[in-house]
C-alpha cells in the first residue's frame, strides 16, 4: 500500500505554538513518546521507566527533537520538520544547558509524561545554572490536538484495522479444539506481522473457557474447548497507528444461554454504534449500551465502560462511559465495545472500531460476527 498524504508536521507545530502563547509560555518540552511522534515523527519508543529516546522542544520560532548518540542517526533520518540536536552526556546536565543557551524563561512540561525524579532533575540544573526557568506543569495539551484524526492518519488507521480483519480470517479459519490460548495469539500476532503490521497494537487476548469472564485475560496454556467461549481481542499497529477489535464466539457449537447473551451484546454494540455521530456525547453513548443490558438483566456483568478513543495510542482521549463528559466530533476514532463476564461461566464482547462523522460514523473494522466457528 502506498501512502500518498505526508504529514502535516508544520501546521501541528503551529497549533502547538497557539496553545503556548495562551499559556503565556515561551517553549514547551513534549516527553509523551505518542505525542513525541505525533510532532516530529520519531519512531523510537522509551526504553524502561526514565530511559526517554528523546524530547520535542518548541519555542515560538524553533523546534528541534533532543536526543541522546543513540538515537541521533535515527532521528535525523526520520525528523524532517524539527531540527534533530544531539545532547551528548548526561540529560540531566546537558538539557537545563540547553534551555539557558536557548533563554527560556518559561517552560511548560506534560505533567503526565515527566517522571518526578525528571522534574526535578531539571528544576535543579535550571536553578544551579541561575537560568532562572520557571516550569509550568500542562495537561492534555498535545493530546487534544491528536483528537481528530487528518487524512493521513485515517488512511494509516484504516489499514491497520484491515490487517487485523484479515489476519483473524486467517487464523479462525483453521481454529480446531485443542490448541492453546498462548498458540491462537502468536498466529494471530505472526499473521499480522506478515501482512505488513509493525505488531500488534497491544498484547492480543485470547481468553476461553472461564478465563473469558476476565476482560483483560492474558492467554495462557489453557486450550480452546468444543462448545465454550472464546473472547479474542487484537490490534494492529500500522506505523505507528493502532486498531483495535474483539471478537465472541464458541468453537463448533453454542449452546442456548449463549446464544442470548450474544445476542444481547450485539444488540447493545449494534444501538450504541448507530448513536455514534458528531454532536454525540460519551456519557449518552454508554447509556445506549447500558441501557439495552440492563433491560436484558445484564447491569453487573457489563463491567466496564462502552469505550475509548484510538489513534497512535491503543487507549486515548475521548472515553465513553458513565461518568464521561466527552463529546464527539467528526474525525474522532472510537471503539465501540460492550461486554458481559459472568465468573462461574464465561464472558462475550463484541468492539468495533468506527470514525466518527458528521452525519454519523464509518465501520473500520469487519472480521465477521459468528456465534459460532
Ligand atoms: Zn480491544
Ligand atoms: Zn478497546
Amino acid at each position: 500500500m502506498s501512502h500518498t498524504i505526508a504529514p502535516p508536521y508544520p501546521q501541528r507545530l503551529d497549533r502547538v505554538r497557539q496553545a503556548l502563547s495562551d499559556l503565556g509560555a515561551d517553549a514547551i518540552l513534549i516527553m509523551g513518546p505518542a505525542n513525541r511522534r505525533y510532532l516530529s515523527g520519531f519512531t523510537a519508543s522509551d526504553g524502561a521507566i526514565g530511559e526517554s529516546s528523546g524530547a520535542v522542544l518548541i519555542t515560538t520560532g524553533s523546534a528541534a527533537l533532543l536526543t541522546s548518540s543513540l538515537y541521533y542517526e535515527q532521528a535525523r533520518q526520520e525528523v524532517t520538520d524539527l531540527e534533530p540536536v544531539e545532547l551528548r552526556g548526561r540529560w540531566k546536565r546537558r538539557l537545563p544547558e540547553k534551555l539557558k543557551e536557548m533563554g527560556v524563561r518559561r517552560l511548560a512540561f506534560e505533567r503526565d509524561y515527566t517522571l518526578y525524579g525528571e522534574y526535578e532533575d531539571l528544576r535543579q540544573g535550571l536553578e544551579e545554572l541561575e537560568a532562572g526557568s520557571e516550569l509550568v506543569p500542562v495537561k492534555g495539551l498535545v493530546e487534544d490536538l491528536r483528537l481528530r484524526k487528518g487524512e493521513a492518519e485515517r488512511e494509516l488507521m484504516r489499514e491497520a484495522a484491515r490487517i487485523a480483519d484479515e489476519a483473524y480470517g486467517r487464523v479462525t479459519g483453521e481454529l480446531a479444539p485443542g490448541v492453546s490460548e498462548r498458540e491462537v495469539a502468536r498466529r494471530l500476532d505472526e499473521a499480522m506481522v506478515e501482512l505488513g503490521a509493525d505488531g500488534p497494537s497491544f498484547e492480543t487476548i485470547v481468553a476461553a473457557g472461564l478465563n473469558s469472564a476476565r476482560p483483560h485475560h492474558e492467554p495462557g496454556e489453557y486450550v480452546l474447548r468444543e462448545g465454550e467461549p472464546v473472547i479474542i481481542d487484537m490490534g494492529a499497529r500500522y506505523r505507528g497507528y493502532c486498531s483495535d477489535m474483539t471478537r465472541s464466539f464458541c468453537l463448533r457449537q453454542a449452546d442456548g444461554r449463549y446464544r442470548e447473551l450474544y445476542d444481547a451484546v450485539l444488540r447493545a454494540h449494534e444501538q450504541a454504534k448507530q448513536a455514534a455521530r458528531a454532536g454525540a456525547g460519551g456519557k449518552e453513548m454508554d447509556a445506549v449500551a447500558r441501557d439495552i443490558l440492563t433491560e436484558a438483566g445484564l447491569e453487573q456483568e457489563f463491567s466496564h465502560s462502552l469505550g475509548h478513543g484510538v489513534g497512535l495510542d491503543v487507549h486515548e482521549k475521548p472515553s465513553l462511559s458513565k461518568e464521561s463528559e466527552d463529546t464527539l466530533e467528526a474525525g474522532i476514532v472510537v471503539t465501540i465495545e460492550p461486554g458481559v463476564y459472568i465468573a462461574d461461566w464465561g464472558g462475550i464482547r463484541i468492539e468495533d472500531t468506527v470514525l466518527v462523522t458528521e452525519t454519523g460514523h464509518e465501520v473500520w473494522t469487519h472480521a465477521p460476527k459468528d456465534i459460532v466457528i
